[in-house]
């Protein structure tokens, strides 16, 4: 079992593990939470928590905290001068790495309601409410003209995404060190 399958274990609210199919280890919700609640990176157990434990109301933690860490980051590569909101690119990569292809016109509902009240079909996604993230999405959800962003912020913006990864990465890395070592 990895622990992508661990976590989503703690999805499933309700469900213990021996409610499951037999042949699985008898590693509970309480057992996840407990490990997670030791992973030495604030920023990543808060991750694990929101993005597969959907533990929304950590939301707000985890930006503060991935800011913080984005802006040490951002230092310590002596990147150009960020002049728009640091917190609104924080929420878009983390909606982002959270959300891969979620559609960013309809936020992957797949329809759209007007003023009226009337709801269409989201033209962007078809109806689907899945699409690949674009730097035109990013540039527009920053408010940052298309071009830009291309060729100020796009490289950038993706060794942050890559560090979204480096923490989950962490994160997973610790969480199956102390399963193992308790299980
Ligand atoms: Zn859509």
């Amino acid at each position: 079992m990895n622990t992508g399958e661990l976590l989503s274990i703690m999805t499933a609210r309700v469900a213990t593990l021996e409610k499951m199919p037999t042949g699985i280890p008898t590693i509970t919700q309480q057992d996840v939470l407990g490990a997670m609640g030791m992973i030495n990176h604030p920023c990543a157990s808060l991750l694990l928590r929101v993005k597969y434990a959907h533990q929304f109301d950590f939301m707000d933690d985890l930006e503060h905290c991935i800011m913080i860490y984005i802006e040490k980051l951002w230092r310590d590569n002596h990147w150009p001068r960020y002049r728009g909101s640091m917190l609104k690119l924080c929420e878009f990569l983390l909606w982002e790495h959270i959300w891969p292809r979620r559609c960013v016109s309809c936020g992957g509902i797949g329809e759209k309601t007007v003023e009226t009240g009337k709801v269409y079909q989201c033209g962007s996604c078809k109806g689907t409410g899945v699409r690949k993230i674009h730097d035109k999405d990013r540039a527009s959800v920053l408010e940052i003209p298309y071009t830009t962003f291309r060729r100020k912020w796009s490289p950038i913006y993706q060794e942050l995404l890559a560090s979204m990864d480096r923490i989950e990465a962490i994160g997973r890395g610790a969480l199956r060190k102390r399963l193992e070592v308790e299980c």
